[in-house]
């Protein structure tokens, strides 16, 4: 990846790219849905529903993409959503011979589902250096948790709800149920788990307004760190993993040394992962799994 790649133009083709997908909904248009002050009910979630559009196909962007990747994965689906009229096959790709005496690592993408870098840098991986890993790792790789949100371009499911929020037993999110059903077997046996997220222009401007509109509080605007940033876990922080991540994608100069841009979007953010129903730090064992957020993901593949 050349320096340039950290310019300023490419920060603002990076996030072109990331608006093109988006068709984006006012912060008006959330905030008249129910009575201010007053969370959101059935009607008003129902409401909002219709007003999501279907802007892009889950079918075309991600289960036909699965059939190149047969050499080096079984793929299974592990769950079906059924939003009617809508049905969404949910699907994991496992390395092939899986061998238990060999450490295993999870990656998942498309949590959320407006967060497209991650389905498509899941899925990148997947095609493109899955392989360099067979015999020394196991992978199980699962890009799109979240697919009616992926063609919507939204956050939440139909439901409103967030499924990065709603990891916990009895989940009310089905994306987050079968994603956890999936991996009860394999639960504290992956050393690594790396989940893909990404930062929108729209958190500020639509997202976090339309969650204070659907629970009836007040919106208190907040900062969302631009760049190119990992989640580390404050309480059991990681921070020699956390800066082997760094290194591998901060993006040289060509006399080696960091560009300040890079080092500056790069970095680590620490909240208390796992916690609040995020899908992070909850099946692994061994380095901290982290989010991993930015549309600037591509140096992590070069
Ligand atoms: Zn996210």
């Amino acid at each position: 990846m050349p320096a340039e790649a950290s310019t300023g133009n490419d920060r603002a083709q990076a996030f072109r790219i990331h608006d093109n997908a988006s068709e984006k909904v006012t912060t008006d248009e959330h905030q008249a849905i129910g009575t201010p002050g007053h969370p959101w009910g059935d009607a008003e979630i129902t409401e909002w529903r219709t007003r999501q559009t279907r802007k892009r196909s889950y079918e075309s962007d991600v289960l036909q993409r699965l059939e190149g990747l047969r050499s080096n994965f079984d793929i299974e689906q592990f769950g079906l959503l059924e939003y009617p009229p809508d049905r969404y096959p949910l699907i994991a790709l496992r390395s092939r011979n899986w061998r238990d005496d060999l450490p295993s690592a999870l990656i998942t993408g498309g949590v959320h589902g407006y967060e497209t870098s991650g389905v498509h840098g899941a899925l990148k991986f997947a095609e493109e250096h899955a392989a360099d890993y067979v015999g020394r790792i196991n992978l199980l790789v699962v890009p799109c948790v979240s697919p009616w949100a992926y063609e919507r371009v939204h956050r939440w499911n139909p439901g409103a709800i967030d499924p990065n929020r709603s990891f916990r037993e009895n989940s009310p999110a089905p994306e987050s149920a079968a994603l956890m059903q999936l991996l009860a077997p394999l639960r504290d046996r992956f050393l690594m788990h790396i989940d893909l997220h990404e930062t929108t222009d729209t958190d500020e401007s639509e997202f976090r307004p339309s969650l204070a509109a659907r629970d009836g509080i007040e919106y208190v605007p907040g900062e969302i760190p631009d760049g190119f940033y990992l989640v580390d876990d404050s309480e059991t922080p990681q921070p020699k993993f956390q800066q082997a991540i760094i290194d591998r994608c901060a993006i040289p100069h060509n006399n080696g040394s960091l560009s300040r841009q890079s080092a500056d979007n790069v970095r680590t953010v620490r909240c208390r992962a796992g916690r609040s129903g995020t899908c992070c730090n909850r099946f692994c064992v061994g380095p901290q799994p982290n989010s991993i957020r930015g549309d600037r993901l591509g140096p992590m593949g070069n």
